[in-house]
């Protein structure tokens, strides 16, 4: 086995890789840019190595660099992660050069598999059922409307060097097929620096479902079965889940045994993810393989109990796979949310900043794959297990630079429901502050009945929230809950500030019982019976809901039971009330004495200032074009300047008619967030 081992990454996956590494006794070198001195996968690893400024082309993916990393190290073999140089073959090229074992699959496997024509035609060849389209290269827009004809609408045209959901376009006629066609082509230039673009049938009802294989250099291949990965923005995921809700037993193998044969016809070693589009009489085809450990591997572990880092350390040390197809476990169910810088509420624009507050809910019964392999929390083995793979901490940097993927947070239970009730408590107690993120929005998609009910497809986020996600309201029973637990949190406030106020003398009868809760526009009466363990809250149309916490005032996070079941708050304080978040919901709350309920009837609603009128920024960034000026009148929809955030350029538009009255920023401007960028009569 090697004595050391190189992570040619950064982030939660060089994390990842070391935790491995670390369990079976390898020592680990890390590789840092400068905007990552203090990061965590630094600060884990044994030895680290400076290789460069921030931006990956000139850090991470520079070859020389890293081999020079290598050399001054004396490390034997490297894990390349997923993304940079993971799938690049001149990199794996270089190490077998020097005699470097590369933690993936031999370079001919890489080269076969890297491009979407060429891994096709591999795939027709060694049996797997592939999309129906045209193979050969299309030279210009004419050609690509004739054989999007002979395939047939709905056709999807890919960048065959596509990847990261870049260079993809759906046509479903003529002119979409034009469009698309320059547009995959022009994207694929810029992004892969390869034109080369085909055209296949759009499978439609898709369900992206993908089988994982873990191949030895011994010509023996398993599946570690699949995973659902239909949730995607862009056709970028976002919620994984293994298994899949929609497969049954005969088509999970035929997957599986197809895969394994693909993996076998290029001399796999390693393990790979083939992926599969699936249609809604789950006929399958292959979609393409990714050489790499993949970003969703968390949940196959969860299901299977094998640590896939550990197993590509082993087959790339020449071992042979100790275990064999029969031995493959499918055990409960696991589900991965994919935490984004992203605003959902800015369309899900990045966000990058300091992380003012980083708390992810404990890790339980991770099984081999917390700190030193031991189970946290032995007494939940079995019954549940929450696993969060992360790269920052509090305080930290979300940078511009890289991906903006937070952390991957994982359930397991035994079963689909519970995994999915266990995840809905966990991002309950996820408090992260400082920067947008998408946390509220992976809580309404775990409410979606549409996913709760297993019938998503790849469509799923862009028709459930087709004008982006606005928060949602939650029902009634929920916000009784709400209501009951803030009832209980407002007595224990109250009897904590007459306190503070110096009235010791019975300040328990200066507290009053009676309390009217407003939220989300219901009102609840409530009546607290308080004893040592927690409150009884009666309310005014008959029902009654105990509350118990060990919540006290100024904590931001309350986790409570309220009638035996979990209820995890995030808890802000305003005037007369709290500001609660739960369950992808920002609710104002307020309680008051059934005295000041009445006059704040009377009182006239407060009105937010009027931002319609103006163009706030999203994020922060820089501003790179102003495309408009004063006195302009703008259309719905029209440009009206550009951002640049996290290497990506934001165009900013207009929301509807208007004329431009101010302008406030420049190109040249770094603005803030909700700074005004401009004005409208
Ligand atoms: P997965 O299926 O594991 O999500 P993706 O293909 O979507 O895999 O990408 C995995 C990671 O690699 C992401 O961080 C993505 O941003 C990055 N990535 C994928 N393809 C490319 C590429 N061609 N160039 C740069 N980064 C890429
Ligand atoms: P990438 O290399 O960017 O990951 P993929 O070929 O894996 O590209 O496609 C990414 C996503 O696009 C898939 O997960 C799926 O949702 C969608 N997709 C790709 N090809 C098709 C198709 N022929 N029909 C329907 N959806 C597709
Ligand atoms: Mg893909």
């Amino acid at each position: 086995m090697f004595k050391k081992i190189l992570i040619a990454n950064r982030g939660e996956i060089a994390c990842r890789v070391i935790k491995s590494a670390r369990k079976m006794g390898i020592s680990t070198v890390a590789i840092y840019s400068d905007a990552d001195r203090q990061a965590l996968h630094v600060e884990m690893a044994d030895e680290a190595v400076h290789i460069g400024p921030p931006p990956a082309n000139q850090s991470y993916i520079v070859i020389d660099k890293v081999m020079e990393a290598i050399r001054s190290t004396g490390a034997q073999a490297v894990h390349p992660g997923y993304g940079f140089l993971s799938e690049n073959s001149k990199f794996a090229e270089a190490l077998a050069a020097e005699g470097v074992a590369f933690v993936g699959p031999p370079v001919g496997a890489i080269e076969a598999m890297g491009d979407k024509i060429t891994s096709k035609k591999v795939a027709i060849e060694a049996g797997v059922s592939t999309v129906p389209g045209y193979m050969g290269l299309i030279d210009d827009a004419d050609e690509a409307v004739k054989i999007s004809n002979e395939i047939g609408y709905p056709v999807m045209i890919k960048a065959s060097a596509g990847g990261g959901g870049k260079g993809m376009r759906i046509a479903w006629n003529d002119d979409e097929a034009r469009e698309g066609f320059q547009s995959s082509k022009n994207e694929a230039a810029s992004s892969f620096g390869d034109d080369r673009i085909f055209i296949e049938k759009f499978i439609t009802q898709p369900r992206h479902i993908e089988i994982q294989v873990l191949c030895d250099s011994h010509g023996n291949g398993v599946y570690l079965n699949e995973r659902e990965c239909s949730i995607q923005r862009r056709n970028q995921k976002v919620v994984e889940e293994a298994p899949s809700p929609f497969l049954d037993a005969a088509t999970r193998k035929a997957m599986g045994e197809q895969a394994v044969a693909l993996a076998k016809a290029v001399d796999y070693c390693s393990a790979g993810t083939v992926e599969f589009i699936v249609d809604g009489d789950r006929n399958f085809y292959f979609l393409e393989m990714n050489t790499r450990l993949q970003v969703e591997h968390p949940i196959t572990e969860l299901i299977t109990g094998v640590d896939l880092v550990e197993q590509m350390i082993r087959v790339a040390a020449g071992e042979k796979l100790s275990f064999t197809q029969d031995d493959v476990q499918l055990n409960g169910w696991a589900i991965e949310n994919r935490l984004y810088a992203e605003d959902p509420y800015r369309g899900f624009l990045p966000s990058i900043g300091r992380l003012s507050r980083y708390r992810p809910p404990e890790e339980v019964a991770a099984g081999p794959l917390l700190d030193n392999g031991k189970w946290q929390d032995e007494a939940r083995a079995g019954e549940m297990a929450v696993r969060n793979d992360t790269g920052v901490y509090e305080g930290g940097e979300i940078s511009m630079y890289y991906d903006p993927m937070i952390a991957k947070l994982c359930t397991w239970a035994p079963t689909r429901d519970e995994a999915i009730e266990h995840m809905r408590v966990a991002l309950d107690s996820f408090e992260i502050e400082g920067i947008g993120h998408n946390l509220p929005f992976l809580a309404a998609v775990m409410d979606h009945p549409i996913f709760m009910a297993g019938d998503m497809t790849t469509a799923f986020i862009e028709e459930q929230y087709p004008d982006g996600f606005e928060g949602v309201e939650l029902p009634e029973p929920a916000l009784r809950r709400i209501a009951a637990a803030c009832s209980a949190m407002h007595r224990v406030a109250e009897i904590r500030r007459t306190r503070v106020s110096g009235r010791m003398d019975n300040h328990e009868r200066k507290v009053g019982v009676d309390w009217v809760v407003t939220l989300q526009g219901q009102r609840y009466e409530t009546v607290i019976a308080a004893d040592h363990d927690g409150a009884t809250v009666r309310f005014g149309d008959g029902g009654e809901m105990r509350v118990t916490s060990d919540w006290t005032p100024g904590d931001p996070l309350a986790r409570l039971s309220v009638d035996g079941a979990p209820l995890v708050l995030k808890v802000g304080k305003i005037s007369g009330g709290f500001r609660i978040r739960n369950r992808g919901a920002d609710l104002t709350v307020h309680v008051r004495t059934p005295r000041q309920a009445e006059l704040a009837e009377l009182m006239p609603e407060k009105v937010a200032p009027d931002t319609s009128r103006m163009l706030l920024c999203p994020m922060p960034g820089l501003i790179t074009k102003v495309n408009v000026a004063v006195g302009d009148e703008v259309q719905e929809g029209q440009a009206l300047c550009a951002v640049e955030a996290m290497k990506m350029e934001n165009i900013l538009r207009a929301e509807k008619k208007g004329t431009v009255s101010k302008i406030n920023a420049n190109p040249g401007d770094s603005l803030a967030v909700d700074d005004v960028i401009m004005e409208f009569e």
